[in-house]
């Protein structure tokens, strides 16, 4: 059914809600979703009907070859007519000819439909494993991964950056600063643009013009929002230029690699042709005798009857010789591997990658979540003491997202000092993750990073025995309780509220931190920071102290927290660091989106200048186990000759430690010409970046800029290696284009990755990366021993 039409982009975000009879918080109830879904039906654009069998078997025949073959049978089969009723043969035995020819095509006709039906389904299946997934919020929850297909309008929706735009939507608030989409796809604009909440006043506009509206099959570029769905399927925008244009599914129906098949056989057909009427021509004398008494050029006898007969024998030759089912067998041999490797967890979106796959020389890969499992834990915090030669380390038990699973060492109800405040306050407040329970499981929603940092705040308690006191008589039961298996965490409640977040600037891989203006009932605004750790110290220019006073970060202070992080980091733990700032200049008085201010928030470009001369405060390192099976695979990797290179945002030191765990490095090799930051690496001269690449073993570079993996793979290709490379992040897709085989992740990988990739990893595992290239080995030197089978068998005739 056709929805109603609602001009949501000129009224008010109430309205918009009232319309759809929705509230912001609850979502719709599973119950009405199914009402509206039949109503409305399924979010999708309308399929290509499948080619009619009709067409199917008519196109067996569209071939040089095969119509060559019909006309012999015809030929033939005249022939065997004509030669029945002069010999008084029985009927069968002269029609034996051309039976067999017509068998042969039929029986050729059949094998044709059945592998390219079966083609088609393999390929129909992992079209739906790759099926699109949206945050909905349903009966009063979010739901982190409904399948796109199943929104309805008047779903609520949040989406983050990198995450493609399910349906057409009206924005209803934006939870970061600046919020761009890229829909280029829609309206031809070249850049990405800014989207706000207030409503355009005109009923009648264009696409362009509808700043609160997103659109479905464009692309969040930065920012996050909560959103109305109000059109879904073929009523969105994109479904109307469906409707217009229908032939754009046929796309993906010919590979390059069955283009290049298809150029090969008919190449071959030519060919087998000549040399059949060659072979043809050179019998003449069979079916033309000269005259011996009477020797001329136009004296002979021709047997039209033995003509036709060597006609037919050549004709046969071409059918034994010619491997016309070769483009078919590939394409089937391919889509029947991408399904092998789907079931290990490795989906391949383009079927020739599948082939690349079995070539791959280097795999250059992520750390986190990919060689470990990304469930993160604090293992260790610091701060700086009463004075600046103290640091005092908290070593933290439990690696699970349960609050109560472990505590601080010597901990116990401590009172915390302003540092440690400090610390717990960012933690909480400058951070955007959940946890639920999962029957036993605790896990996490949002970031895992974000999520163990919510976790250490929980651990850490509340300030003081006073507030600790007033907290358990008044607000809280003090304990996590347990409400539709979101975990309630009552420290991180108590911190959020007392400030009030004003803005969000939001994490990104370059500046690698991310921040929040808030308001504290004091009056004043402040800035929270946490990220990287190199990241925010060098951006800082004080530390603060126990006692809360704020000290010049001297030379010595420097070394001190330096000397401190870098045990920790070659401890495999993560650093991340944290800061604040007080005096905000023009933004001590912002307040909302009308402040003159927010137009320097709209450019993530202002960020690293707004979080600047900041207050250091400490640091936490966070434990992330690397994966059971990734040592194996890496041993797999160096058994096949497989370089394994990690590129990695996180910190040198760090990533040397997860290597060596991983076995990548031996403990006693020195990682000098084998691990380097991004900055470091691409400094160096070409001919000194050739020969490190080209050198045998791992080689890890740390601290590494999207625009890094974009450098190491063009060297990497210019060097002939065949490069498969894996990515997540939206500044990660032209990487994972450049590369012969782009890798996405399936669970943290964004859509703009998942779309620039070939092949998706459904469970991010590095491991399930090489089974994909050991199944692709064997599929490709399957097909290798089926072209050679079939251009001997055509040679050889
Ligand atoms: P990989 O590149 O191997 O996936 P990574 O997660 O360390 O590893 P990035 O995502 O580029 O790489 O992050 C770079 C650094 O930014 C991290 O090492 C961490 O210190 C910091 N960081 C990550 N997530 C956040 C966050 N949500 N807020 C602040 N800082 C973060």
């Amino acid at each position: 059914m056709e929805e109603k039409p609602f001009p949501a982009w000129s009224r008010s975000m109430e309205h918009c809600l009232k319309e759809h009879n929705v509230k912001l918080g609850k979502g719709l109830s599973s119950f009405e979703a199914e009402e509206r879904r039949e109503m409305y039906g399924w979010n999708e654009l309308k399929k290509e009907k499948g080619k009619p069998l009709w067409r199917l078997i008519l196109q067996q025949f569209d071939d040089m070859l095969i119509k060559i073959l019909l006309v012999a049978a015809f030929i033939s089969f005249v022939l065997a007519y004509l030669e029945g009723n002069e010999s008084g043969h029985t009927e069968l035995e002269v029609y034996v000819e051309p039976l067999v020819i017509f068998s042969i095509l039929m029986i050729n006709a059949v094998v044709g439909i059945w592998q390219e039906t079966n083609a088609e389904k393999a390929l129909e299946a992992l079209k739906s494993m790759q099926c699109e997934y949206a945050k909905v919020q349903r009966d009063g929850r979010y739901i982190p991964d409904l399948p796109a297909r199943e929104l309805v309008p008047g779903d609520i929706v949040e989406l983050r950056v990198g995450d493609k735009v399910p349906a057409d939507m009206r924005i209803a608030t934006l939870t970061t600063s600046s919020f761009r989409v890229e829909q280029s796809s829609l309206t031809g604009e070249s850049m990405p643009v800014i989207k706000g909440t207030s409503p355009v006043l005109l009923d009648d506009c264009e696409l362009q013009a509808k700043d609160c509206m997103l659109f479905a099959g464009t692309t969040v570029v930065n920012g996050s929002c909560i959103c109305i769905v109000t059109s879904i399927g073929m009523n969105t925008e994109i479904g109307k230029v469906q409707a217009q244009i229908s032939e754009a599914s046929q796309d993906e129906q010919d590979t390059p690699l069955t283009k290049k098949l298809d150029e090969f056989g008919e190449m071959l057909t030519t060919a087998i042709g000549i040399v059949c009427l060659v072979v043809w021509a050179m019998n003449y004398r069979n079916f033309i005798t000269w005259d011996s008494v009477n020797p001329s050029m136009w004296n002979f006898y021709f047997s039209f009857e033995k003509c036709t007969y060597y006609f037919k024998i050549a004709v046969t030759l071409a059918v034994a010789a010619i491997p016309e089912g070769l483009p078919a067998v590939i394409t089937t041999c391919l889509a029947l591997g991408t399904r092998k490797m789907a079931q290990k967890h490795a989906i391949v979106r383009k079927l020739p990658s599948v082939e690349t796959l079995g070539c791959t020389t280097v795999i250059c890969s992520d750390k986190t979540g990919t060689l470990t499992t990304n469930q993160m834990s604090v293992n260790e915090f610091f701060t700086v003491g009463e004075n600046l030669s103290t640091i005092r380390v908290f070593h933290v038990d439990g690696t699970t997202y349960n609050p109560k699973d472990g505590g601080i060492s010597g901990w116990c109800n401590r009172n915390m000092d302003e540092s440690l405040q400090a610390l717990a306050g960012i933690c909480a407040i400058c951070n955007d993750a959940g946890i639920y329970r999962d029957g036993y499981l605790f896990r996490a929603t949002g970031l895992p990073t974000e999520a163990a940092l919510k976790v250490l705040v929980e651990k850490m308690g509340l300030p003081g025995a006073k507030v600790r006191n007033r907290i358990r008589d008044t607000e809280f039961a003090f304990d996590f309780s347990i409400n539709h298996n979101t975990v309630r965490l009552d420290c991180c409640e108590w911190w959020t509220k007392r400030s009030k977040r004003l803005a969000a600037l939001e994490f990104d891989r370059v500046r690698k931190s991310m921040s929040v203006i808030v308001h504290r009932p004091t009056g004043s605004n402040h800035l929270l920071v946490k990220g990287a750790f190199e990241s925010v110290f060098e951006r800082s220019s004080h530390v603060q102290l126990s006692d809360g006073s704020v000290a010049l970060l001297d030379e010595s202070s420097k070394w001190l927290i330096m000397s401190n992080v870098q045990a920790m980091s070659s401890k495999g733990l993560r650093c991340l660091g944290f800061a604040f700032k007080d005096d905000l200049g023009e933004f001590s008085d912002y307040n909302s989106e009308t402040h003159p201010a927010h137009k320097r928030l709209l450019d993530p470009a202002n960020y690293p200048e707004i979080e600047s001369n900041l207050i250091f405060v400490g640091v936490v390192g966070l434990r992330d186990p690397p994966r059971d099976e990734v040592h194996k695979a890496i041993e797999d990797c160096r058994c096949a000759g497989i370089k394994v290179m990690v590129i990695t945002g996180d910190n040198k030191s760090t990533a040397e430690a997860i290597c060596k765990e991983i076995a990548l490095f031996s403990d006693k090799t020195s990682l000098r010409g084998k691990s380097f930051t991004g900055k470091e690496f691409m400094t160096l001269p070409a001919d000194q970046q050739m020969e490190i690449l080209s050198k045998p073993g791992g080689v890890v570079f740390s601290r590494a800029e999207p625009r890094h993996k974009q450098d190491i793979v063009r060297l990497l290709k210019d060097m002939g290696e065949i490069v498969a490379m894996t990515g997540d992040g939206v500044n990660d897709a032209p990487a994972l284009k450049l590369a012969d085989v782009g890798i996405a992740m399936g669970i943290t990988g964004t859509e703009v990755a998942k779309q620039a990739a070939d092949m998706i990893l459904a469970d991010d595992n590095f491991s399930t990366i090489v089974s994909a290239v050991a199944e692709g080995r064997a599929i490709y030197s399957n097909m290798k021993s089926f072209i050679r089978w079939a251009s001997r068998n055509s040679s050889g005739f």
